[in-house]
């Protein structure tokens, strides 16, 4: 697979790296007056190490945060290549539990060497990996500032549990992490996720002065097409709230056309995790 990047500088001090190659993936920055916040890593520590590369020699302030939107590998893998002393690493509370487990699990040593086994091209990177937990948690909010410009992180946990955003009003910018994937179907799965908040932050997005959304994965968009999620995350609930009042079986619900899902399992997933979770009510 390619590993190719593309970093672009999409308002003032804001700059997003793309790596088209894996679903669209986006990673930023925002530049302070003196200093720097990185947020999500990308997917290979080499790609991190380029992105860190690219702000270090175009900008004179330090890197003094690194945000991380949630616990998924392709948002936070390259994060060795921002282990100092000198940056802090943030997420939410529940961040640091979803990352304890997958460092017992699907991160441990031997989950890494079969990597290794299964896709020797890559071992550089492989080796390269270097996790470790946030220094800093918070649980609904947390804002940094620099003189008079703020940037502000949010807690939603609709996509996972984790799952964090970020708006930056200077630049009328929001990262949204994988609350959003733009043209996609949304990536509902994780079962720790919750659709009422995510809907709910997608409403607070909407209500701020906003003209770049950068998703996760997919090209940078507006609010128009915020708002289009929003509607279809509206839909997808009420269909599954009639579905189980009505007693109909998950495999039964027929729900509308949207963008296209990313892997084919994803709708019966969703589907599956959003009957679960109204179930329960
Ligand atoms: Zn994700």
């Amino acid at each position: 697979m390619k590993k190719d990047i593309a970093i672009k500088k999409i308002a003032p001090r804001t700059i997003v790296a793309f790596y088209e190659d894996y679903f669209e993936l986006n990673a930023g920055s925002i530049i302070l007056d003196n200093f720097i916040l990185v947020i999500d890593t990308l997917l290979y520590p080499s790609q991190t190490r380029e992105f860190r590369a690219y702000l270090d020699q175009n900008y004179k302030q330090p890197i003094k945060y690194l945000l991380l939107t949630h616990f998924h590998g392709d948002h936070l893998l390259g994060m060795g290549e921002f282990k100092s002393n000198d940056i802090e690493v943030l997420g939410t509370e529940q961040l640091v539990d979803n990352m304890k487990n997958r460092l017992e699990n699907n991160w441990s040593q031997e989950s890494i060497a079969k990597w290794k086994e299964e896709e020797p091209d890559n071992t550089e990177d492989f080796d390269a990996i270097d996790l470790f937990l946030p220094h800093r948690t918070f649980e609904k909010s947390h804002v940094i500032e620099d003189g008079s410009l703020r940037v502000e992180f949010y807690h939603s946990g609709g996509h996972s549990g984790c799952s964090a955003w970020v708006y930056f009003a200077e630049d009328k910018v929001i990262f949204t992490g994988d609350e959003l994937a733009s043209y996609n179907w949304p990536f509902i799965s994780e079962p720790s996720g919750n659709p009422d908040t995510w809907i709910q932050a997608f409403e607070h997005m909407l209500s701020l002065d906003v003209e770049n959304v950068v998703p996760g994965h997919g090209k940078i968009v507006n609010k128009k097409h915020l708002q289009e999620h929003l509607e279809y995350l509206k839909t997808l609930r009420s269909i599954v709230l009639k579905g189980i009042e009505d007693c109909i079986k998950v495999e039964e619900l027929v729900v509308p056309e949207f963008y296209k899902p990313a892997e084919d399992w994803q709708i019966p997933k969703a589907l599956e995790h959003l009957y679960n979770f109204y179930s329960k009510r």
